[in-house]
This record gives C-alpha cells, sequence and structure tokens, in this order.
C-alpha cells in the first residue's frame, strides 16, 4: 500500500533523513519535504562569513540541489500539525501522513535580530552574518562585545569560536592594541555539559588569545542610545560594537501540537526519538533529550543543540522507519556520541568527542589545537554542500578514511 512520509524542517536533520530514507525505501513510499526555505544556507559556515573567510555563494545551495531527485519537496510554512488526524496544514493545503518526522530546529527571538542601524548584531542569522562583517570591517578601535542572550542555544561552542575569529580578524587587521574582545554568558563555565575538563581547556584558549570571558553573566538590558549593556548582576559594559546570541524558541506551529512539554521543546525517547505520537519522531533542535543522570539546578541536563547529533538522530530515525515499513529487524539506537571541531583562529581547531550519554557523566575529551581539525571541518563543509556525485563521493570517502585512521566512528 502506498505511504508518505512526511519531513518538517529541511535542515541538517531533514536533508539527512530525506536522502537516506529515499536511498533504502521503494519508490512507492512517498517521501515529502515541508520546507519553507528554497535555499540552504550552511550554518556552520556562518563562523567564517563572519570574518571574510567565505562568500554568501560559498555557503549556500538551493535545497534541492542537496536533496535526491526522488524526494518530494514542498516550499510551503508548516502551520500546525494534528497527530490524531496524521494531518499536517501548511499556507496551501492539508497533507496526510503515515509518518511524521518533526526537523523545524529553533526559532531565533526578534528581539535582537535586524538591529544593525543601532549596532547591534548577530551571527545566528545568514543576513546578520553577512551585516556583521561589514561592521568587523570598518570598526577601528574599542570594545567588541558578545553576549548569550539565554540558554539553550544551538551549537554551544560557536559563541567562543566566533571570539576567537574575530580576535584573529582584528589581529590580521592591525588593530590588536586597538579592540578588546569580550564574552558574556549566563553559562558556568563553556560546554557545561561536557564537563569541567573541557570547559578549562577551552576557558585557557580564550586566555591566551586575550579574550575577557565573562562567566555567569545573563544579560538584562540593552541601551544602544548610550552604547552600553547590562547584567542580571549589576555590571555594566559598554560596547562600540554589540554581538547578540539571540535567545531560542521552540517552532511556533508545535505549541498545540500535545507534543511539547513546559519547555515548548518536543520531549523524546533519547534512542529512538520517538514522540508522544504513534508514527512521530522528532530530531535536532526542536527536541528536549535529558542526559541520563546528569543534573543543574534540579533539572536534567539536556542533550545540546548542534547539527552533529540531529544529524546522527536522522540515521537512526531512518532506520526505525525502513525496519517498520519494510518488515525487517533493526538494532538502530541513538547513542549519544558527538564532536565538534571547535574553530580558533589561524586556520587551527580544537577537537571535542565524546559519549553524551556516558553515566555517570558525559565522557567528553578534547584534543589539542591542530591544523588536521581544522581541515576536517572544511572537508565537512565541503561535503555538505556538494550536490550527488563525483565530488560528493570524494569528500565522503575522505572523511570516512580520516575518521576510520583516527578511530572516530563517522557516520554520513
Ligand atoms: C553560527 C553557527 C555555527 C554552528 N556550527 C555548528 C557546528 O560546527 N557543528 C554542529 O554540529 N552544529 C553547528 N551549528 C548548529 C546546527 O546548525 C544546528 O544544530 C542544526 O542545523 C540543527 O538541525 P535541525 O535539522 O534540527 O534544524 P535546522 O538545520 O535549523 O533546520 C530547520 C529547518 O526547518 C525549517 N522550518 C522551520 N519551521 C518551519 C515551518 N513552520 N515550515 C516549514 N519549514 C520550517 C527551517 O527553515 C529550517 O530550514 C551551528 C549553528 C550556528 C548558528
Amino acid at each position: 500500500m502506498k505511504k508518505t512520509i512526511a519531513i518538517i524542517g529541511g535542515g541538517i536533520g531533514g536533508i539527512v533523513i530525506a536522502n537516506k530514507l529515499r536511498n533504502t525505501l521503494p519508490d512507492h513510499v512517498r517521501i515529502m519535504l515541508l520546507e519553507q526555505n528554497k535555499m540552504h544556507t550552511f550554518a556552520a559556515s556562518y563562523l567564517w562569513l563572519m570574518v571574510g573567510q567565505r562568500t554568501t555563494d560559498n555557503i549556500s545551495m538551493p535545497l534541492n540541489r542537496l536533496v535526491d531527485k526522488g524526494v518530494d519537496t514542498v516550499f510551503e510554512e508548516v502551520k500546525s500539525i494534528d497527530t490524531s488526524a496524521n494531518r499536517i496544514k501548511t499556507s496551501a493545503q492539508t497533507i496526510s501522513y503515515d509518518y511524521l518526522i518533526l526537523s523545524p530546529g529553533a526559532d531565533l527571538d526578534r528581539k535582537y535580530l535586524n538591529r544593525s542601524g543601532e549596532g547591534i548584531h548577530d551571527f545566528y542569522t545568514f543576513e546578520g552574518t553577512q551585516k556583521l562583517l561589514e561592521a568587523l570591517n570598518e570598526i577601528g578601535s574599542g570594545e567588541i562585545v558578545l553576549a548569550i542572550e539565554a540558554m539553550p542555544y544551538k551549537c554551544p561552542g560557536a559563541p567562543y569560536e566566533a571570539a576567537m575569529l574575530i580576535k584573529d580578524h582584528m589581529n590580521k587587521r592591525g588593530l590588536s592594541g586597538r579592540i578588546n574582545v569580550n564574552l558574556y554568558t549566563p553559562e558556568p563555565q563553556p560546554l557545561p555539559v561536557a564537563g569541567p575538563e573541557l570547559g578549562n581547556s577551552v576557558s585557557r584558549l580564550l586566555e591566551k588569545k586575550g579574550i575577557r570571558f565573562f562567566p555567569n553573566h545573563r544579560l538584562s538590558e540593552v541601551n544602544p542610545g548610550e552604547k552600553k549593556i547590562g547584567f542580571d548582576n549589576g555590571r555594566e559594559q559598554s560596547y562600540d560594537l554589540l554581538i547578540v546570541v539571540p535567545k531560542h524558541n521552540p517552532p511556533a506551529f508545535l505549541a498545540n501540537s500535545g507534543l511539547t512539554d513546559e519547555s515548548g521543546w518536543v520531549p523524546v525517547d533519547k534512542s529512538t526519538l520517538q514522540t508522544r505520537a504513534e508514527n512521530v519522531y522528532a530530531i535536532g533542535d526542536t527536541t528536549s533529550v535529558s542526559i541520563p543522570g546528569k543534573w543543574q539546578n534540579d533539572k536534567p541536563m539536556k542533550l545540546p543543540k548542534a547539527g552533529v547529533f540531529a544529524h546522527g538522530q536522522a540515521l537512526v530515525v531512518a532506520d526505525l522507519i525502513e525496519a517498520k515499513i519494510l518488515g525487517k529487524k533493526t538494532a538502530a539506537t541513538f547513542c549519544g556520541d558527538g564532536f565538534c571541531m571547535l574553530e580558533a583562529g589561524e586556520d587551527l581547531a580544537g577537537f571535542a568527542y565524546g559519549d553524551f550519554f556516558a553515566e555517570p557523566n558525559p565522557q567528553v575529551k578534547m584534543k589539542n589545537l591542530g591544523r588536521l581539525w581544522h581541515f576536517g571541518k572544511v572537508l565537512f563543509e565541503k561535503w555538505w554542500l556538494s550536490p550527488a556525485g563525483i565530488r560528493k563521493t570524494l569528500y565522503q570517502n575522505l572523511l570516512l578514511a580520516g575518521g576510520r585512521l583516527l578511530g572516530i566512528p563517522i557516520k554520513l
């Protein structure tokens, strides 16, 4: 019987699962990918775009070129879902499904976005990053301040990478003695979920680069008139260029779906990514996945929001749905492994790798800075942004071979 698998969100998780399902399931199973934007931009590369190491064309590609031909892309905004009737309402139609995968990521709060005219910038949106590059090329002296508005935010390493790349960019512009880079976060340490050892390694990196780091600082107000920001502990900081990591909100269309918890995100089984509803799975930034045995302020700590997890979860859910449809057995489970190449400027990167579900604590280690890790990140970017064909296969083989050589079980 003809079945329809609907995937909401054509970002990292959505692209991976759509392609994997199309490659393994027969043509009579319809794979439908619902996405509001025709153009895909690779967020991890915004950091390089921000300091002029990429152009906008380098890091964007029409979504239809990144997904296999047999995937049915529908460029419409999803307005609501009804899991009791297996229906999705979009801006243009109502769609019925047999299996549903939610991968709509996170919505960014608009409060501090599109305010470059007031000297407030971001590198979490494609447009914001382009404006930030202009500002970083114009500033001649003073205080660059990067502030994280709220937790959770995607890619827990990104603000730290951004601070180091900006510092490097200022050094290249010959402004090392005239510009200070300051980084404020509500977190007690960098990447708290990965433990104190990794946090200390990142703090030392920041110190070595002369970046002023202020943990436990929650942004409470921005005064663009006086170019000052305030924190809930009473501290104030003046700025010449302000960069805010905006608050992340759960996707609005999920609010009345019955699938969310009190935080608004979608709780899922950590191994199967199954939601409360039958045949409905959620992956990536939209999920709320508790880390076993890990608590902070009486609340379970959550798996970070990162592309590497969206990707790994997509592969697992694809296997589970294939097994159901084809009547096969599968042992696929998401085991919480993840890695991150932490860009530090000067074409160097650190490499953090580990098991986030390990008990009693996640086991995540960071390797010393090296060109190899930077090269690995560039290779991944090339692989991600290549349409199917010779180049994609070449990059894929290089990544897999590199992983084997270094003992890192990469799955693509
Ligand atoms: C600057 C930066 C650097 C990063 N670096 C890294 C890194 O080095 N490593 C890493 O692992 N992660 C990194 N990330 C995080 C990574 O990009 C995200 O975690 C990842 O994209 C999450 O994948 P996803 O599929 O859950 O959501 P997304 O990739 O965000 O995709 C969601 C998609 O859903 C669509 N959508 C949302 N709502 C609707 C709707 N109602 N209707 C239709 N479509 C909708 C959106 O348009 C979007 O295309 C970085 C992020 C940023 C911003």
